[in-house]
């Protein structure tokens, strides 16, 4: 199942960032899709607040992750977009990320798709152009997170 709400300004979808991560347990992944310029890093950072994490959180596109060790948990923000091939993340070491005991965030997901384990929660962000440039559609495949 799918589910899904809308959002009408960054801040609403920064406040469903930030309650996603109230519920976040040791372990989870979360992926965030959608294109550029969706939402993913204004999601990201809403879930960093609501983790406690004071440091601000920027893009990790260049870097490919980033570590808040601050908050309730720790957050591991990878943003894969420019990995070239899904055998770069094996240089960076992310099995320690996805298999520990922090959360993840990992922005263009669908780019490593085959190491994204079973268990991750799925979260997409999308346009709707006709209905303003602020509106965003967010979807996700687990029940009474957003
Ligand atoms: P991504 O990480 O998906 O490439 P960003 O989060 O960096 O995208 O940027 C989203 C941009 O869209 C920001 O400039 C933000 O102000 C703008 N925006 C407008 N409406 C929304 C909305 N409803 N939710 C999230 N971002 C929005
Ligand atoms: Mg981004």
């Amino acid at each position: 199942m799918i589910f899904t709400i809308e959002t009408v300004s960054e801040n609403e979808t920064f406040e469903a960032g930030k309650r996603t991560a109230l519920k976040a347990k040791p372990g989870d992944i979360y992926c965030l899709d959608g294109d550029l310029g969706a939402g993913k890093t204004v999601f990201a950072k809403g879930f960093a607040e609501g983790l406690g994490i004071k440091e601000p959180v920027t893009s990790p596109t260049f870097t490919i992750i980033k570590e808040y060790p601050e908050g309730r948990l720790p957050l591991y923000h990878f943003d894969v977009y420019r990995i070239g091939d899904p055998s770069e993340m094996e240089a960076i070491g992310y099995e320690e990320y996805f298999f520990g005991e922090g959360v993840c965030l990992v922005e263009w997901s669908e780019l490593i798709e085959e190491l994204i384990p079973e268990s991750a929660v799925n979260i997409t962000i999308e346009r709707e152009l006709e209905k303003g440039n602020d509106f965003r559609v967010i979807s996700i495949d687990r029940e009474g997170i957003l």
